[in-house]
């Protein structure tokens, strides 16, 4: 059915190392790049999946000078607890990796070389500086209302409408973290390096045009809005003593924007989590995307531009094939907020309810095209009656079936055509441009009940022999979103080999199946499965 040889780069923006993930954060793109990485491989597709942490952020800073902690220490011990948090939800990336000399050295030699090309634009530029911590004021070292949409934002992004903003522009600006508050500012003449944006909207524009991506409406509204006018020049420098090092003359004492740190990042990270893979050649190779709506203009504007800059510059580098976009999960119509404790951890959740279910549950409320809401009450009730409670009734059918002869067998044409039927449904929301983790929990959902209404019927009907296939379907149809699940409920049925979706698998054990293969309270450690 499927010949191509497919192979497929997945991205998603690293965690900021300030702190370890919520429920939020486990919601959007780790957690669709997970599911569309188990989905290519199920099909025989090679993936490099790759995440790193954001250590030279500045908001690790400022967490840090909050917590009265060392940055050094805030980030390592984040970056176990964010490992361990991601292994909890059974989101796997080949590489999950912390900058060190080599990174460095590679994120310095690709900004040297698009140096050295001229690519890169030296400015005098008006900053902030706050006297009282001596201290040159972007991103997270300031905040003021945004000059586009007067939501309160911090420095260069506004979460709320997306939008980039010289920090220097914030309406109303103050500094974070600084007992002098206002009175400390000045204004200052600093050198910077910019990328000239300006010159890359056209490209940008017919980048999107020709690349016929589907795109997510708010980030089509979002991309429409920024490319109908002249585009702000990209800082790739700041004065700052955290973050990398700038050897250019003058610059001294700068450091690079971590988000154009980011695209060679990426690469870097891409370049390490394929030396453990097998590559073979492949006749397409796509480079997707999975992020935040509020990240997208670094993503979808400023990194195109600087794979330009870098493909002009002579340097083989890709861009993006497809962007993968979420918006903001609530927490009982509230924004997840760590500073305000409105949050519920990961870990806390994944220690007390099943890595499975919960999977299942951000899948089917997945805010991929709007803020969706959760909470704790809702989640186990929906839980509880729309994947457990469902499961045990084809459980108890199926094994009252079992010694009645018709669980093995072809199966009936219908049926046939039926599992075909919701292969091909499942393909399309898995494939990267229609990729939707909420169709595919609901259709998951509307093929347990067809599985319950069958394996019911199939009592006064004979002449349904092969229903099994249909139950086996079900562990390969679960195998994206519910790893754990889906190889217990495989290896019951006796199904042999990994399961794999060029091939429908076939019941090898016709026997009772045990209570508790999907459950809502967390599993024993030992029978969790760690394995991709
Ligand atoms: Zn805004």
């Amino acid at each position: 059915m499927m010949t191509a040889n497919r192979a497929f780069h997945v991205i998603a923006p690293p965690p900021t190392p300030n702190g370890d993930l919520h429920v939020g954060h486990l919601s959007g793109p780790y957690f669709g790049a997970d599911v569309f990485s188990r989905f290519q491989r199920l099909r025989g597709s090679q993936v490099t999946s790759a995440l790193s942490i954001d250590e030279n952020q500045s908001y690790v800073v400022t967490t840090a000078e909050r917590l009265q902690e060392d940055p050094k220490e805030l980030v390592a011990r984040n970056y176990d607890d964010i490992r361990r948090t991601l292994q909890m939800a059974a989101i796997h990336f080949d590489t999950v990796g912390r900058p060190d000399e080599k990174y460095t050295r590679f994120v310095s030699d690709f900004f040297e070389t698009l140096y050295a090309a001229g690519s890169l634009i030296e400015k005098q530029v008006q900053v902030y500086y706050n006297t009282a911590d001596e201290r040159y004021l972007f991103e997270s070292y300031i905040k003021g209302r945004c000059p586009t949409c007067f939501d309160s934002t911090n420095g260069n992004i506004c979460e709320s409408c997306g939008h980039p903003n010289d920090p220097f522009t914030l309406i109303d600006a103050g500094p974070v973290n600084s007992s002098a508050g206002k009175d400390g500012l000045e204004i200052r003449t600093v050198r910077a390096l910019f990328l000239p944006m300006e010159s890359y909207r056209a490209r940008i524009k017919t980048f999107f045009e020709e690349s016929e991506q589907h795109i997510r409406p708010t980030l089509k509204l979002l991309l429409t809005e920024l490319l109908q006018s002249p585009l702000q020049d990209f800082p790739v420098t700041y004065v700052s003593d955290w973050g990398i090092r700038i050897p250019f003359d003058g610059l001294e004492s700068s450091v690079y924007n971590v988000w154009a740190e980011m695209y060679p990042g990426h690469l870097y990270w891409l370049k390490e989590a394929g030396r453990t893979a097998t590559e073979k050649s492949a006749d397409t190779l796509s480079y997707v995307q999975f992020l935040g709506f509020d990240n997208s203009y670094f993503y979808t504007i400023a990194h195109v531009a600087l794979a330009m800059a870098a493909q002009d510059a002579g340097l083989s580098v890709p861009v993006a094939s497809h962007f993968i976009t979420n918006e903001f999960y609530l927490l009982d119509n509230d924004k997840f907020s760590t500073s305000r404790g409105h949050l519920i951890w990961g870990k806390e959740l994944l220690s007390k309810y099943n890595a499975d279910a919960v999977r299942f549950y951000l899948a089917y409320t997945n805010p991929e095209t709007q803020q969706t809401n959760c909470s704790l009450d809702t989640m186990t009730a929906w839980i509880q009656t729309n994947l457990v409670d469902k499961f045990e009734k084809i459980r108890s059918v199926y094994n009252k079936r079992v010694g009645q002869g018709v669980i093995t067998g072809q199966g009936s044409p219908e049926w046939n055509s039926w599992i075909q039927t919701f292969q091909h449904r499942f393909e399309l929301v898995y494939s990267p441009d229609t990729f939707s983790l909420r169709t595919a929990a609901q259709t998951f959902v509307h093929y347990m009940d067809l599985v319950e209404d069958q394996l019911v019927k199939t009592e006064a009907d004979r002449t349904s022999a092969g229903i099994g296939r249909a139950v086996a379907a079900l562990a390969l149809f679960a195998a994206p979103l519910m790893p754990t699940f889906a190889s217990r409920l495989a290896e019951e049925l006796g199904i042999s080999g990994h399961l794999s979706w060029k091939e429908l698998p076939v019941i090898g054990n016709v026997r009772p199946l045990p209570p508790g293969l999907i459950t809502l309270q967390a599993l024993a450690a030992s029978t969790v499965s760690s394995s991709s």
